[in-house]
């Protein structure tokens, strides 16, 4: 993190608790995406360094410094971690906004909570703990325990790197595993320096290692790697496919946050001045650039004008710009790429017969020249459309008019995708029929985008596999074992006969 080649950071794997250059002796570039600025040069990893670091994972795993610790100690040290990022926050989001252009004000946000996903899994490891099950054989004691799976490997996306890799990285910890992450190409930066900092909190050296490089080398060295006993992923549904195929292929567990294209829904009775600020919170916040945007907007007939006039009133004062200004609202998507696929779904959707109501354009963010995009709403679309069945990950919500609860429920859980849904209205039975009708992980009613460390979350159908948050997703980051013994020393009967 520290070496530095003609001005420029130049960042290493953190491997074994060392800075380590790359083996190939490669960097890649990474810049800032709203000043196109370059930030860093990052060690391109490949094969080699992966396997370095599922050594260091596995040695560290092994040492009983780290194995024999005791499950309290072990929750004393993700409270450690907690408290050092609270100390770093502003260094973090700073450091992430350069990063994927992410508003400052969204990071300080959640750097606020961030320490919670950690103090949180501090509390739960000394409350990891098996059963003692009642056999029909008296004499017999039959007791479950929980334990770790090994080394777990994580792969995560650009979007939100640091609140993704804590989603993995404080449970795979406080139920004992030893980790290698892979981030995003787009985002090293801050899973570098929170490795550092798990240094620092007390993790022994290979508890915590970062490869850094590309999907194709990089991650698909630590996917393909024998010494994994997990893979933890969050990013598109298609990598996901591929990875779920080779965890299966070598029978270790795979958890999987995917894609999405959740309905946000207004109902005739909403409060619709709230239901638009919801609708505005769940596309246009992040630049539409989460997995849980609400690009999918459905408002009941009688108040699909008002919803599309408030909305788009919203959209065009949004104010475009430099991420770190604290008055921004919508900063830059959070690459060249990012920005051709958003600009390409736009032209595909008006070429199907959808109209551009409000953006539809890129912005030069007040001269930034980053890769700004304009918040945009798209009407006179429907359910056949690709705008409104794939994922854009960007700020392009789709709006359309619907009559009759059971044809809104119909229209939202058609599609692929079940990770979240919003449905805004004031009808308490509707609310809670709504949340069991509707195919999704996560339903809000007459909020958007809400998150907690203690509130578990699932993708539904090809959104993913698997719990996230919560006390549910230790079972992802543990394996049971059942332990049978024999309190009695009377003579064993028929041998040939099971006993219970
Ligand atoms: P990708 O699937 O392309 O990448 C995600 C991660 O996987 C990155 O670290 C990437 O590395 C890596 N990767 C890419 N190819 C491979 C491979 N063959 N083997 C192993 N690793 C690989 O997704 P995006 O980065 O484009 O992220 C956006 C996607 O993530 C969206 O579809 C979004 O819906 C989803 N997402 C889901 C969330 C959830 O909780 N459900 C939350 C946030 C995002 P590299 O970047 O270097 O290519």
């Amino acid at each position: 993190m520290n070496d530095v080649i003609s001005g420029v950071p130049q960042l290493e794997h953190h491997i074994g608790g060392q800075s380590v250059p790359p083996a190939g002796g490669e960097y890649f570039d990474s810049d800032n995406p709203a000043t196109l600025e370059l930030n860093y040069r990052a060690a391109r990893g490949t094969s080699p360094d992966v396997d370095r670091a599922v050594r260091a994972a596995q040695e560290a795993f092994a040492d009983p410094r780290w194995r024999d610790l005791s499950q309290t100690r072990r929750g004393r040290l993700l409270r450690n971690l907690g408290d050092l990022i609270s100390e770093h926050a502003e260094e973090l989001a700073r450091m992430e906004t350069r990063d994927n252009g992410k508003l400052l004000r969204e990071m300080r946000g959640q750097l606020a909570t961030l320490p919670e996903y950690f103090h949180y899994y501090a509390g739960l490891a000394d409350k990891i703990q098996g059963e003692v099950i009642p056999t029909s054989d008296r004499r017999v004691l039959n007791y479950t325990q929980r334990e770790p799976l090994g080394v777990v490997g994580a792969i995560t996306p650009w979007n939100s790197p640091l609140t993704l890799t804590t989603s993995k990285l404080a449970p795979a910890l406080c139920a004992g595993n030893t980790v290698v992450v892979k981030p995003s190409e787009h985002t090293s930066a801050t899973i570098l320096r929170l490795s550092e900092l798990a240094l620092e909190a007390g993790f022994p050296a290979g508890a915590v290692n970062v490869v850094t490089g590309f999907g194709s080398e990089a991650g698909q060295a630590l996917v393909d790697h024998r010494g994994l006993a997990k893979i933890s992923f969050t990013g598109s549904t298609a990598t996901g496919a591929r990875i779920a195929a080779a965890a299966a292929s070598r029978f270790i567990g795979s958890t999987l946050e995917l894609g999405g294209k959740s309905p946000n829904i207004v109902f005739a009775d909403a409060n619709v001045a709230n239901a638009a600020m919801g609708v505005v919170a769940g596309i246009f916040a992040a630049a539409g650039q989460t997995c849980i945007a609400g690009s999918r907007v459905f408002a009941h007939r009688s108040v699909y004008e008002e919803l599309l006039e408030r909305v788009t009133e919203r959209a065009g004062t949004i104010r475009i710009g430099d991420p770190m200004d604290e008055l921004t609202e919508l900063g830059p998507l959070a690459f060249a790429d990012q920005r051709e696929k958003v600009a390409g779904y736009v032209e595909l959707g008006e070429k199907e017969g959808a109209r551009v109501l409000t953006g539809g354009r890129q912005s030069d963010g007040g001269g930034l020249g980053g890769y700004f995009y304009e918040p945009t709403v798209l009407v006179d679309v429907d359910n056949s459309m690709r705008v409104v069945r794939e994922e854009i990950f960007g700020p392009v919500a789709a709006v359309m008019p619907f009559d009759t609860e059971d044809e809104v429920v119909a229209l939202a859980n058609d599609t692929e995708y079940g990770l979240a849904a919003g449905v805004w209205t004031t009808d308490l039975s509707r609310a809670h029929r709504m949340a069991s009708r509707l195919e999704a992980g996560t339903v809000w009613v007459n909020t958007y985008r809400a998150m907690s460390p203690m509130s578990p979350r699932q993708g539904f159908k090809s959104s993913g596999v698997g719990v996230e948050h919560g006390q549910e997703t230790i079972r992802e980051y543990t394996r049971l074992k059942s332990v049978w013994i024999n309190t009695s020393q009377e003579p064993l009967a028929d041998p040939f006969t099971m006993r219970s």
